[in-house]
């Protein structure tokens, strides 16, 4: 049996980051994935500020411009009644919308010619052996194991391999239907979040001056019902906003509309004795405020930190692994506050109103916003009382002066 220091299941963005870290430091490492890329994936396809951080790392943010990726510079909220807030990110940061077959092709392809990579091929099950785990591998002609010392997930949603989902999340309160489309009307330089009152919010990612990805998110104890007709009739379901319906007139679809269910999915544990869990196998992720890549990015980053010292210490034990638990949930407890905080406006017109006027009257607290969203601030701060204060002051004040600074989406 082939042993390895290191193997990865998945080579999404957080496998391929994560072999990318691992890389150069004299470990043996396998990354596996089922599919052969490129392969797409039901996403939004914007890549924050903060995640694109770590594409110029990889020596990839060059490439990725060449191929025509399309730049934002913060975000735009809106609601259907027409009320809009722009805000942009610090430091003339951008974000950039690009495919994501390219994208985690660019990734592989780095990852490729660094370690070992086996496409096509499926771990169908990880069992420990000899103080490491033995591999299952089937796909492609090959139906062999692996030994590896570590095994890290990244596998995606439901990952599976090492640790169970920690409770049946049961039918999904919320399900994304995304696709692409040419001849999309108004297009500019920001993500744009539309909060729809008949629970469904909108996310437009300009991939060119017409072209966009469009992710449709259904709210509520009826999401899943709603979704077939979502996945069938993309554009009618989009026409009942009347302010998208103008804009999406002329559009045809270049992608068949996909859908997913957004579950509140957590594993029972995210790391133990010789492995851990990266991405989006930490977890779901509501796609609202798009910062699942750099989630990707950052927890394979932590991750590769933790093992290599737990590689020179010669100890892969579940307590020398602990710091990169305590890590991820530093980081990423406020982000998910932040999110709950969002989907939870995004139910109650009256409060996305609020926060929308504050945000359209308040420079600082706009571009404060925005960095949060950007992944270019730790989303804590927005729980400072500085923070909160400040957006319910100019919540206030904006609402007294209704209308100041606000106006219809043009
Ligand atoms: C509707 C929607 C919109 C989104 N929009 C955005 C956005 O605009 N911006 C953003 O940053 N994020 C967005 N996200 C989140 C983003 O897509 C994920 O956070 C990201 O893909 C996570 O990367 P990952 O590598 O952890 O997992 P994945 O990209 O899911 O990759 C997992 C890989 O593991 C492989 N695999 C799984 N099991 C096995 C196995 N047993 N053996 C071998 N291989 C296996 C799969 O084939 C896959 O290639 C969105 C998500 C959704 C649902």
């Amino acid at each position: 049996m082939r042993r390895v220091d290191v193997a990865i299941v998945g080579a999404g963005p957080s496998g391929s980051a994560s072999a990318l870290f691992l890389s150069g430091h004299g470990l043996q490492i396998l990354l596996v994935d089922r599919a052969v890329f490129p392969r797409d994936k039901v996403c939004g396809e914007a890549i924050s500020p903060g995640a694109l951080s770590f594409l110029d790392e990889f020596g990839l943010l060059a490439e990725i411009e060449r191929q025509g990726a399309f730049p934002y510079r913060g975000v735009l909220l809106a609601t259907a009644d027409g009320l809009v807030a722009e805000a942009c990110y610090p430091d003339h940061r951008y974000g950039l919308a690009f495919p994501r077959e390219g994208l985690d092709y660019l990734l592989l392809k780095s990852a490729a010619s660094r370690v070992e990579v086996l496409q096509g091929t499926a771990v169908e099950g990880v069992s420990p052996q000899d103080g490491g785990y033995r591999l299952a591998l089937k796909g492609k002609g090959v139906t062999d194991a692996v030994w590896a010392r570590v095994v890290i997930s990244a596998e995606g949603r439901f990952a599976r391999v090492l640790t169970e989902p920690s409770r049946d999340p049961g039918p999904p309160a919320r399900f994304a239907v995304v696709s692409v489309l040419e001849g999309v009307a108004g297009l500019g330089k920001l993500l744009e979040f539309h909060l729809l009152e008949s629970a469904m919010q909108v996310v437009i990612s300009a991939q060119s001056p017409d072209r966009a990805a469009i992710a449709v998110v259904l709210d509520g104890p009826q999401a899943s019902r709603r979704a077939p007709e979502a996945i069938k009739d993309f554009l009618s379901v989009l026409k009942r906003d009347p302010l998208l319906a103008d804009r999406i007139r002329g559009a045809r679809l270049l992608k068949p509309p996909r859908g997913m269910g957004l579950e509140g999915y957590r594993p029972a544990a995210i790391a133990g004795d010789g492995w851990l869990a990266v991405g989006d196998a930490v977890g779901n992720m509501d796609p609202i405020t798009g910062e699942g890549m750099f989630r990707a990015f950052r927890t394979a980053q932590l991750a590769a930190e933790t093992l290599l010292l737990a590689f020179e210490r010669g100890d892969l034990g579940a307590a020398r692994l602990s710091p990169y638990v305590r890590a991820v949930n530093r980081e990423f407890l406020p982000t998910y506050r932040f999110i709950d905080m969002v989907v939870a406006l995004s139910r109650r017109p009256k409060l996305t109103r609020f926060a929308l006027r504050a945000i359209a009257t308040d420079p600082v607290l706009a571009e404060r916003m925005a960095a949060y969203q950007g992944a270019l601030a730790p989303a804590s701060g927005l729980f400072s009382p500085r923070t909160l204060g400040r957006l319910a002051l100019a919540g206030a004040h904006a609402s007294v002066t209704a209308g100041t600074g606000l106006g219809p989406h043009t």
